[in-house]
């Protein structure tokens, strides 16, 4: 029976399921680990085509099922823990990145993403399952009412790709929401980097903090309205309306008076 507070929602339409394979497209060298097996209805797709696959899940009753159903590949290894917490270095070898694949818990979808966009050197691409309402946030452009900090934040590392919507109908038990497959792949070199992408975090978070205000309001804290002008900013502007880029040109000069101030205390 799924677990509720484990966000268990099982996948079972086959041509979902194959969809979202091909889309994967698992290679015998890829180093592929899965997030949430649950009880393997991508596991099995994925371990066909791949025959090497690593599963981190945390629900201690579905350790045994999954050992049972593919007890007959040499190559899949089953980590139980949480995702939050595993040490993914732990299965990657040399020279190897990662190809990251899950239908997320809902509640634990964001935070996972973070996650691995703090370690995104590590991650060659990540294909998730998410509340449809998460991807369209992944995927957002500047004036969209859906563009945030998880936008920015996504886009600074990765190349976002919304692929595909999946209805309820498809799970078992159904969940509320509309869901869909966004595929993420971190940039080896960042298209707009930043001096200190910590400041640009900063940034970006107090940016969001308070939607409706202007970015002369709620950047007041870190930076004055003339020196945001000065650097070609107009300050009237709400935060969803400002570029990536000029996220980066503010979080370049925030990072420049920060490190003037420490110089001088
Ligand atoms: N992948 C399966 C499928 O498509 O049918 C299951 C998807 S279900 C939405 C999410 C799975 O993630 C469950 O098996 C649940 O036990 C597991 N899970 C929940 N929280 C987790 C965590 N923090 N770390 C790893 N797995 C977790």
């Amino acid at each position: 029976k799924a677990r509720k507070r484990f966000g268990q929602n099982f996948l079972h339409d086959q041509h979902v399921i194959g969809k979202i394979v091909k889309a994967i497209s698992p290679k015998p060298t890829d180093c592929l680990v899965e997030i949430g097996p649950g009880m393997g209805a991508l596991t099995e797709p994925l371990l066909e085509t791949s025959g090497k696959l690593d599963v981190v899940e945390l629900d201690r009753d579905l350790i045994p099922i999954l050992r049972t159903k593919f007890f007959n590949y040499p190559d899949f290894r089953i980590h139980e823990g949480d995702a939050l917490k595993f040490d993914f270095n732990t299965i990657l070898e040399p020279g190897q990145r990662l190809r990251i694949v899950g239908n997320l818990p809902y509640n634990i979808s964001t935070p996972l993403i973070f996650h691995f966009l703090s370690h995104h050197k590590m991650v060659q691409d990540m294909h998730f399952m998410l509340q449809k309402e998460v991807v369209e946030r992944l995927g957002a452009v500047p004036g969209n009412g859906d563009y945030g900090r998880l936008s920015i934040m996504a886009q600074y590392y990765c190349k976002v790709e919304p692929l595909f919507i999946v209805g309820p109908g498809a799970f078992n038990p159904p969940p509320k929401v509309e869901s869909a497959i966004v595929r993420m792949e971190p940039y080896e070199e960042l298209p707009f980097p930043a001096k200190d992408h910590k400041v640009l975090e900063r940034v970006v978070r107090e940016a969001f903090s308070m939607r409706r205000k202007t970015i002369r309001n709620t950047l007041k804290n870190l930076i004055d309205a003339a020196t945001l002008e000065s650097i070609g900013i107009d300050t009237g502007l709400r935060p969803e309306n400002l570029t990536l880029e000029q996220y980066v040109t503010i979080a370049d000069k925030v990072a420049e008076l920060l490190k003037e101030s420490s110089d001088e205390a």
